[in-house]
């Protein structure tokens, strides 16, 4: 579904620092939208649709950067794990 080579490509044509800084703007705009959702009851469905998908984008690119798709696959069922006991116990 994501297209690895062309976001490969995407980090040598603008550089890992460029991609790095956009994980961040990305973040912000999704932040941005959620917020406005939640303070201002604004129904923003479509812009937080939009801004989700180039966060998720964004976090792909990230893991290819520092190489760490198997690490952060490998640490999510411990990550589930611990929502599990704190819910369940
Ligand atoms: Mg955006």
């Amino acid at each position: 579904m994501m297209d690895r080579n062309l976001l490969k490509k995407a980090i040598q044509v603008w550089g890992k620092n460029a991609q790095l800084l956009m994980v961040l703007e990305e973040m912000s705009e999704l932040q941005k939208e959620i917020l406005k959702h939640i303070n201002r009851g604004k129904d923003n469905l479509a812009e937080i649709i939009d801004e989700t998908a180039d966060v998720e984008i964004m976090l792909t690119q990230l893991k290819y950067i520092f190489d760490i798709e198997k690490s952060v696959e490998d640490r999510i069922p411990q990550k589930l794990e611990k929502i599990r006991v704190r819910l369940e116990g």
